[in-house]
């Protein structure tokens, strides 16, 4: 049934989806189990030898794990697509199925912290180095290429900058110089961009934002072809930051209403941005759905939507920051982003803030800088919120 299907909406509800032969059950049952029985020893056996598709043990894979992976992969479309315990083992799970000790990787300054961290601070320990710069340039990130180069590793659009990277020509350059290219698709999720079809190697989403969508799971996603997700499967079993069935089951049922939330997100980040951009109080909107947006041509090329997150330069410094963040109601002053509910932080003060000043400068992470991500509420109510937060 599912391979007939050919909208977004449809294949989000359906795929990875068959009602229960035991029971009747039209949602997935939660398989809450570490362990899978097996009718004899012999069958055992020759399943391990195998390899084949069915399960032995959750930390190697569960049937609620398999229902979200089938849609991520359906969506983004990629062959296969694997569940793991966040985003960061998501990021992590992938650069180390592809670098070894002396290996380079090259990314740009405004990624997520966590994803700076790793970069930054723990893969050095083991010889993997990163050279941090912007890609707005192809040219500049070719001459920045070394022969032990495995790994582009970008977010478009970027955090919480909103700056964006032009997927398919970095992909270009990589793959010239038989370089892979790792797309963080958090932001735009595969509703509004599709990495792979760009010509990105691999995909990796933070499932804690839009995919699970209700703040209320933290898991990750790794999605591209066969090969690469078995080097990560192999990772992932070794490392072992193994997503648990209840969460993979909340995954595969947020997933359901993607489409939905992500339509109005995109439709609320544009009103959101489209008044802050009149109001006097705002230096500069970063939105890439605004046309002022200095890459907003690169934009309606790679993204079929803009999104539910966008950047605000406040006047007045940190106090204007602190009114704001304080006095806002409807906003929740928290971290995270693409869940139905609205939030509001600043970078320096949380997710960011441990970025070194150097690479905060690099990556515009300034002071001034809020970040607000948007969630499936009335927009005259977030602009009311806005209004008397800013009045
Ligand atoms: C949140 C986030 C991550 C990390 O995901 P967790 O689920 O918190 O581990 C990675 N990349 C981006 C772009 C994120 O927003």
């Amino acid at each position: 049934m599912a391979e007939t299907l050919k909208g977004l909406n449809s294949l989000l509800v359906h795929v990875g989806e068959a009602p229960d032969p035991v029971s009747g059950s039209v949602t997935p049952p939660i398989y809450q189990t570490s362990t899978f029985a097996f009718p004899t020893n012999e069958s055992m056996a020759d399943f391990m030898n195998e390899q084949k598709a069915g399960y032995i043990y959750t930390r190697l894979g569960n049937p609620n794990f398999t229902v979200a992976e089938a849609k991520i992969a359906r969506l983004e479309g990629a062959e296969k697509c694997l569940v793991v315990a966040s985003g960061m083992a998501a990021v992590s799970t992938a650069l180390l199925s592809v670098c070894s000790s002396g290996d380079h990787i090259i990314a740009h300054a405004d990624i997520y912290g966590g994803s700076f961290g790793l970069l930054h601070d723990l893969l050095p320990r083991f010889g993997v180095g990163t050279t941090f710069m912007d890609l707005g340039d192809p040219a500049a990130v070719e001459a920045a290429l070394r022969p032990e180069t495995k790994v582009i590793h970008l977010e478009t659009p970027s955090n919480p900058a909103l700056r964006l990277a032009d997927i398919s020509a970095i992909a270009e350059v990589a793959h010239r110089h038989g370089v892979k290219v790792i797309v963080d698709n958090t932001f735009a999720t595969p509703v509004n961009q599709r990495p792979l079809a760009l010509g990105a190697d691999a995909v990796i989403h933070s499932g804690t934002k839009y995919l699970n969508g209700h703040s209320d799971v933290i898991a990750g996603a790794i999605a591209g072809s066969a090969d690469f997700i078995l080097g990560c499967s192999d990772v992932a079993r070794k490392v072992g930051g193994t997503l648990n069935a209840f969460d993979a089951w909340l995954l595969g049922r947020g997933l359901k209403t993607l489409g939905l939330r992500v339509a109005r997100q995109n439709e609320n980040g544009q009103a959101v941005a489209e008044y802050l951009a009149r109001h006097a109080a705002v230096a500069e909107v970063l939105y890439p759905g605004l046309p002022s947006h200095p890459q907003h041509q690169l934009a309606k090329r790679q993204m079929k939507g803009y999104g539910g997150v966008l950047s605000i330069r406040l006047k007045g410094g940190q106090a204007a920051v602190d009114r704001l963040l304080d006095r806002v109601e409807l906003f929740a002053r928290a971290v995270s982003l693409g869940s139905v509910e609205s939030l509001i932080t600043q970078p320096v003060a949380a997710v960011h803030r441990f970025v070194p000043a150097e690479f905060q400068a690099m990556g515009g992470i300034t002071p001034d800088l809020v970040r607000i991500a948007v969630g499936i509420e009335d927009p005259d109510d977030l602009i009311r919120d806005l209004e008397q937060a800013l009045a």
